[in-house]
């Protein structure tokens, strides 16, 4: 678990905004769900064979209620299983679409490495619609992931992420290919060249080994049998394709993606980024999960796609390419008041001026500025000001601020408060009117 001191906090929150704003571009619309629920929710959404439930679930036992009966609860490790809950358990299964946004903390109990927490930050699209009747529409597949493309270049990523696809088929394909893929992993479990874990998996989930990690399976992975899906399948596969060509957004088709939860079907895709290692490369993944409504008690079948991001990737893959989103920085006014405002009555006269001063900068709506006390020079160097205030004042006299600017040294402007008001008006105005505009 991290620590976010302000300005990788600030990175985290910008990405996080920069998210939401182009989520509201596609119509998605942020519901907040909460961080506990019941581990059953998870069981059955993520599969039992998935990385999540075998062994990344901080689930405890809640305190029994007065029948003696207690709940298994479960720290969220991932936000679309809540979402598909809340949908259905406010009666909206009928009422679709319902488009999606969510954004917050979630946590696995994940062996500690580098780009991967126990607690981290997810933010996610969900895009929930009526099943297609008659003919297979692929336009909600295109549009998240133009959405995720249109976020990721916007975080300055274009040219270090790579979009992967695959499309996993119905039941039935998987089923075949799952046949085929145990076979084959079978001769390596055979000849011990087959890690414990996947070995495991092979009886349930063959197609999860293509998930895995572990160096130990990589062979396997790569020499696998490709998934052959039926004509239908294929032709949509064929379709998303040519939509992404015509939207120029590049991307390859990877056969041995198959996302490390249960509840996906049909198009699959990551954006990784193309020079880490696999373990930790994937920033932003998703797919279609058309079953889990039905699955999690849903009465209606409800269509579903979507995609979760993780922003501590994102962040570090932009301190990697040296790219700035943190918030614009804030111009730190400091007041330093002269020995008399250290006696008892001056001191709380200059936290008035500075709370005056406050309310004279919101009252204009400007933006930008912060402004703070320090009782010596020192301390107010520490907390690196653009600017430092002496104020002066002396026994039955108006204030006299004399405004420096820290790094050329300039006097910016010396005045008496109360005689020269217009002047300080003017400062704030050139200084910070009119500079609420995203750069
Ligand atoms: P992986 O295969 O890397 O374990 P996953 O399939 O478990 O990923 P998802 O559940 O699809 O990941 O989560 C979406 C994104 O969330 C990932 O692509 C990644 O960027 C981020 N993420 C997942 N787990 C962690 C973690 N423990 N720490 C930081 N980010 C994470
Ligand atoms: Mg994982």
């Amino acid at each position: 678990m991290q620590d976010f001191l302000p300005a990788r906090a600030a990175g985290l929150r910008r990405i996080a905004r920069i998210a939401e704003d182009v989520a509201r571009l596609y119509g998605f619309e942020r519901v907040e769900i909460p961080i506990l629920e019941r581990a059953s929710l998870y069981r059955r959404s993520l599969g039992l064979d998935s990385d999540v439930v075998m062994k990344e679930m901080y689930s405890f036992e809640d305190k029994k209620d007065k029948n003696d009966r207690s709940d298994e609860l479960c720290l969220r490790p991932e936000g679309t299983a809540g979402v598909v809950r809340m949908l259905i358990e406010n009666g909206l299964t009928q009422t679709l679409p319902q488009r999606w946004f969510y954004e917050g903390a979630m946590f696995r109990r994940e062996r500690p490495q580098r780009g991967r927490f126990r607690q981290f930050h997810q933010c996610g699209v969900e895009c929930l619609h009526k099943p297609a009747r008659d003919v297979y529409n692929i336009d909600k597949e295109v549009e998240v992931v133009a959405c995720a493309w249109r976020f990721l270049i916007k975080l300055g990523l274009k040219d270090v992420i790579e979009l992967k696809i695959n499309w996993l088929g119905n039941t039935e394909e998987r089923a075949r290919y799952s046949e085929v893929l145990r076979q084959h992993f079978q001769q390596y479990a055979k000849n011990e060249a087959l890690s414990d874990e996947s070995i495991e998996r092979l009886k349930r989930s063959p197609l999860r080994i293509l998930d895995s990690k572990n160096s130990v399976d990589q062979e396997a992975i790569e020499k696998a049998p490709p998934f052959v899906l039926n004509k239908i399948s294929q032709d949509n596969f064929d379709k998303v394709q040519e939509s992404f060509e015509s939207l120029k957004i590049p991307y390859s088709c990877d056969t041995r993606l198959v996302r490390g939860l249960d509840y996906y079907n049909g198009f699959v895709f990551e954006f990784v980024e193309n020079r880490t290692e696999r373990a930790q490369a994937t920033v932003l993944a998703g797919g279609r999960y058309d079953g889990l409504c039905v699955e999690l008690g849903g009465k209606n079948p409800v269509s579903a796609i979507g995609w979760a991001a993780g922003l501590e990737r994102l962040l570090e893959f932009q301190e990697n390419e040296k790219i700035q989103t943190a918030d614009p920085r804030i111009t730190k006014i400091c007041l330093i008041g002269n020995d008399s405002f250290k006696a008892s009555d001056y001191g709380r006269d200059l936290v008035n001026l500075i709370e005056d001063l406050r309310n004279e900068f919101c009252k204009n709506n400007f933006s930008g500025a912060a402004f703070f006390e320090s009782s010596s020079y020192e301390e107010a160097e520490k907390t690196k000001p653009d600017y430092i205030a002496f104020v002066a004042r002396k026994e039955g006299q108006p204030y006299q601020i004399k405004l420096t600017n820290v790094s050329t040294g300039d006097v910016v402007f010396d005045f008496d408060l109360h005689n020269s008001e217009v002047n300080f008006n003017n400062w704030l105005v050139d200084n910070f009117g009119n500079k609420n505009e995203d750069p």
